[in-house]
């Protein structure tokens, strides 16, 4: 209850991971050239972004939107100071990462039993422990690994995805080395609650952890499970640009939350990102122009809220 004593602590700044060269273009039918990913990846590290998620290694046959991720690597002009991942699901996928030359890589398991079992007929914490190898692999080249547990809130095959079956995936990975993790809502199925009480609950039972979390925005639960992870503390977040993307596995899956309405929101609210608002706006708009449709990002479609107020049009703010 509000009793109008309680003060909210809200971050006075935030980390946002721009996903989008990966979980955004691995759904559409539209395949984009290399170039056209190289062009947009050095544009997105043009707008302030300090983390990129440049494409997956994955088989081709899987996901082939993804088959040229090796050669746009290769291809980007970096930029200092810019943490550029791709996702990987075993070994053979890390190794061509760092082929590539990429430092960091990020592994996936999926929490629900129902979906890991479909997927890789393994259990989520056999899947972790699998992934052993690939921890070793890039302790002995240099190379740092982040976790990402998928359907962390619900899945579409299971249901509800208890706290407890988290906490045990999330055990896993703490043993085989890895401290970065994000609760991926895969499913878009999370809810401000849960995603509130399952924050706090994982920061508190694994303090060490540098914790992300990952929302898309299927049911339109997406920027307000973004706010209800800021007030249980946690500062790193997934969004992708013009709010394109889902999970090819996970059915009824679609967009993610749209980057610019991640920075809008978080700039109105004094909150810092530091992404140039207008830029990220602007690669928004590549994108849109380069897949030949509209995404589900709002602030593409509305403009800025401070856009209005500057144009003064009468009735706005009545
Ligand atoms: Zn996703």
């Amino acid at each position: 209850m509000i009793d109008g004593k309680t003060t909210v602590k809200w971050p006075q700044s935030i980390i946002v991971s721009e996903v989008g060269p990966r979980d955004g273009l691995q759904n559409e039918k539209f395949f984009l050239t290399i170039d056209q990913k190289v062009e947009l990846i050095e544009q997105i590290a043009l707008t302030g972004a300090k983390i990129i998620e440049v494409g997956s290694f994955v088989h081709p046959k899987a996901i082939p939107q993804m088959a040229d991720t090796d050669e746009v690597v290769r291809k980007i002009k970096r930029i200092d100071g810019v943490e550029y991942r791709a996702l990987v699901l075993n070994l053979k996928g890390l190794q061509r990462a760092e082929a590539a030359g990429l430092k960091k890589a990020k592994i996936t398991v999926s929490a629900s039993r129902a979906h890991s079992l479909s997927n890789a007929n393994k259990t989520p914490e056999e899947a972790v422990r699998g992934l052993a190898e690939c921890a070793e692999y890039a302790a002995k080249h240099g190379m740092t690994l982040s976790g990402a547990i998928a359907t962390a809130f619900g899945c579409s095959l299971q249901g509800r995805v208890s706290l407890e079956e988290v906490l045990s995936v999330i055990s896993c990975f703490q043993e085989i080395g890895v401290n970065e993790l994000s609760l991926s809502d895969t499913t878009g199925m999370a809810n401000p609650k849960q995603v509130y009480e399952y924050s706090l609950s994982v920061k508190e039972r694994f303090p060490k952890i540098t914790w992300n979390l990952h929302f898309h925005n299927t049911r339109g639960m997406g920027l307000a499970n973004v706010m209800a992870g800021m007030l249980a503390g946690i500062e790193r977040f997934d969004s992708c640009f013009a709010g394109l993307g889902g999970c090819p596995f996970a059915p009824g899956a679609s967009g993610n939350i749209a980057t610019e309405d991640v920075i809008h929101m978080c700039h109105e609210m004094g909150i810092k990102t530091g992404y140039d608002l207008d830029a990220v706006i602007e690669v928004g708009r590549s994108v849109q122009r380069m897949i030949g449709h509209e995404a589900s990002s709002a602030v593409l479609k509305a403009g800025k809220s401070s856009d209005i107020v500057k144009t003064d049009c009468g009735n706005t703010n009545k």
